[in-house]
This record gives C-alpha cells, structure tokens and sequence, in this order.
C-alpha cells in the first residue's frame, strides 16, 4: 500500500512538493512525538508539522477538546460570528500575551494560514500609519503569499528596505558577537534616518525573535530591545512574527519576552490552533482603525482549531512546558555541541529552547582565497549535499527532520514540548549515527 499511495502522490502532486520529496513515508498513525507509516515502521517526529505540534500528535486534551465541541452538536463554521468556542479561545489567549500589550489587545481572526495572518498584519499597519514602505530582514521567512514574500528573504522589492539581521556565526560583518549585533543595529537606524538612503518613513518592521526556516538563528536580547526602542521613537509599528516561535517552543510562552520587548503586533499561527489551522494578529488596540469589513475571510471561524488550540494554550502554560522546552533545549544543545567536538562537519550547533539548528559545513574546504574577503565568520562552506544526506540517513534510523537555512545546510529540530528525556537522548544518538554515516 505504502508504494502504491507514494507512486500515485507523486505521478498527481505539484512539482513544488518538498517534504514528501525527503520524506517518502506514509503516516497512518501518529501519538506525541511517534508517527507509524504504513509499512508498520515508527519514527521519532522532530518535524512537528513545521513547529506546529506543541504537545506532540494526538495529545489527548486535543483529541478531548475536539471531541467536546463535535459531541455538542455547535456548528462548525460560524465565519467571524460569536461563539463560547471562540470566547473561551481568546480568553486563554489573552491571558498568555505579554503584559503592556494583554490589557489592551485587540485580535483579528485570519485565513487559516501563517501566512494569512502576516498579510492581515502588514495590511493593518499600512492602513494605520498611511505609509507603505517596510523593513524586513535578511534570511526571513514569513510565508509564501504576495505580501508575505516581500518581506521574506531573498525578496527584491522597492517597498521593503532589507536590513541585516544579527547572526553570529556567518556575520554579515564579519564580527559576531555583541559587535556585529550592534552593527546590524547601526546599519538599521542610519538606513531609517539618513535621508540620502531613499527609504521613506515605513509602516512597520516584520521580525522573527528567532528565525526559523532561515536557519535558527536566534536575535540576541540586547539587538531586539534596540529595535524595539528604535522603532518606537519614529512611531514606525514593530511586528513580531511569532507564528514559529511561540506557545512555549523557545523556552518563553512567547520569544519576545526573551528581551522583556513588547511589540505593537504578533503574528500567531500553527501551534495556536492545537495541530489544526488557525492564524490571528493580535495587536495595540490604538491600531484598530479598520473600517467594518475592512478585514475578511471566510474561514476565520474554524471552530475546532479554537478549541484545539485553547486546550493546547492551556496545558502549556498550566504545565510550564516553556520552562520545560528551556531545560531540555539546553540539554540537547549541549549534547549536540559534544557532538562538534567529533564531527567537524558540524560548523555550529544553535538554538534556544526546542528549536534547535545543527549548520553542516565542509571541513575539507577552505574558503575560496581568490574571492574576495568574505564578511563571514565561518571558515567552511555550508554543506547542503550533506545536510540531505544526514536527513536521509536520519529517516532510516526513524528520525524525521527537517533541512533549513540560506543553504539549506542546517538540520532543524522542532520536538514537541512533550518531549520525554529519553526521546531526547534518542534523537541526538540516531543524529550522531546519521552524521557519522553520512560523512564517512
Ligand atoms: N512566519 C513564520 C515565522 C513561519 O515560520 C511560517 C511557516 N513556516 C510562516 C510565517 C507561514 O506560515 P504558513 O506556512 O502557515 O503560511
């Protein structure tokens, strides 16, 4: 069966397919971090639907929440009406958002998407500020829709001034640290201020507190207080891209709080919807300028995801998973590191929380001395052959993780917060046997 379902896949589905082209399995069931293919084979899930999964597969207060709306006979689709599914969703997530912005949120209710949710954010401060122009940074990824592709990196648009994101390893600047955060942070004011750089006054500033697909490459606190403070003394609104980063995965319920920064507008997506598709803005509600309908979606209504996703925002932060992400991250970060120590192959191991970034490099190769002084910190090329490799060889271990990064030479691990200690030990064992393989 397995064959057949994968053959017939592939002959139907669009040439724009990624996970199922690494990933050829096919998930009959699935429980916390567990998934069983067809062919009876289990693997240890570090994909979690792309950081969706906070407490794993089929957690049983999900499959409860769920299970309790379909049992009272509520309708399912409402659009944007008024529901005690939707009361008691916005309640728990009110109670979670940092406070200076808890007591006076407002929420819009998006298309299912991440993505959805970005347009509606970039949207609201455009029509709040009456501007149009936007800063983004490199490396960023906020999702595949027009206007979330303008600020995503690698995007060449006028409207969006692309800013160098602060990263330690492969610093723009070359320098790393502290200094090359700072840097980044000089770079972004003089391209605000200095009329000479013909970026206009813009509507807002889109951040992940930790990029994701880019690479995992956390902003440090100190850079991300110097956004926000920048970006507050030119009213410019300050957007953080949350949709990755939050419910606890990065060892704060939220990755803002972090830095102690409170952003004008967070962008919320898949873990808040408990596995099943939601996305919402919630912002200052000196925002809320929008005219009735200024705003829609038919499918802002998804009365299961609340109720999914209330059960999931509840047990969080009932459970203080964010402390227990913190912890175990930690852990793995520092088993991972031990691994550098083996395989030189591993240019840097980094991460905060349970998003964890391994970058492979080529040890063998030194930089091209004939191209000019790269800025860069890492004297190894990235390695994106072998980072397909290690993946590979992780799957047939029973490993599911993911490849990410400018090169797509990072392997990415997103556990659920649920992760047990053992489960932990596992996925670092089965990775360092995979890499051991796969570099031979
Ligand atoms: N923003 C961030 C930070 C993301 O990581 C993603 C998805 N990986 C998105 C936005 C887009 O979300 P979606 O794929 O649900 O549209």
């Amino acid at each position: 069966a397995q064959e057949g379902i994968l053959r017939r896949q592939s002959a139907r589905e669009s040439a724009a397919r990624t996970y199922a082209r690494a990933l050829p399995i096919v998930p009959v069931r699935a429980r916390g971090m567990t998934i069983e293919g067809a062919d009876g084979r289990r693997y240890l899930d570090c994909l979690s639907g792309a950081g969706t999964l906070a407490l794993g597969h089929n957690h049983p207060v999900v499959l409860e929440a769920i299970r309790r709306v379909l049992d009272s006979g509520a309708p399912l689709h409402v659009l944007d009406l008024a529901t005690p599914v939707k009361d008691a969703f916005t309640t728990e997530l009110f109670r979670t958002l940092p406070a200076g912005l808890a007591e006076r949120a407002r929420i819009q209710f998006c298309g299912p998407a991440g993505t959805d949710a970005v347009e509606a954010a970039l949207k609201l401060v455009r029509t709040a500020t009456g501007r149009s122009g936007l800063l983004a940074f490199t490396g960023a990824y906020h999702g595949m829709t027009a206007g979330a592709l303008e600020v995503s990196g690698g995007a060449q648009n006028v409207s969006v001034a692309r800013l160098p994101y602060p990263q330690d390893y492969r610093c723009p600047f070359g320098i790393g640290g502290e200094r090359g955060a700072e840097l980044s942070a000089r770079w972004t004011e003089s391209l605000i201020d200095d009329p000479k750089s013909g970026v206009p006054l813009p509507a807002g500033m889109i951040l992940e507190p930790v990029q994701g697909e880019g690479g995992v490459i956390p902003a440090p606190d100190a850079w991300m207080r110097r956004m926000r403070e920048l970006t507050a003394a030119r009213s410019i609104p300050l957007i953080a891209d949350e949709v990755q980063t939050g419910v606890g995965r990065t060892g704060a319920f939220w990755a803002v709080e972090h830095s102690g920064v409170v952003p004008d507008v967070m962008v919320l997506s898949k873990a808040i919807g408990g596995s099943l598709p939601l996305a919402v803005v919630v912002y200052r509600d000196d925002l809320d300028v929008w005219e009735p309908g200024a705003h829609a979606g038919t499918f802002r209504g998804n009365q299961l995801a609340m109720a999914a996703g209330a059960a999931t925002l509840a047990y969080v932060r009932e459970n203080r998973l964010a402390e227990r992400a913190a912890l175990l991250g930690a852990r793995m970060v520092g088993r991972l590191q031990g691994l550098a120590a083996e395989h030189p192959c591993i240019g840097d191991v980094r991460g905060r929380g349970l998003m964890i970034g391994v970058e492979l490099v080529e040890p063998e190769t030194p930089q091209n001395p004939d191209l000019p002084a790269a800025p860069d910190l890492s004297p190894f090329p990235p390695a994106p052959e072998l980072a397909a490799s290690v993946q590979r060889e992780c799957l047939r271990r029973g490993l599911i993780v993911e490849l990410g990064g400018r090169h797509s030479s990072v392997v990415r691990l997103l556990p659920p917060l649920t992760i047990t200690d053992e489960q932990a030990a596992a996925v670092v064992e089965r990775l360092a046997d995979a890499l051991a393989e796969a570099a031979r």
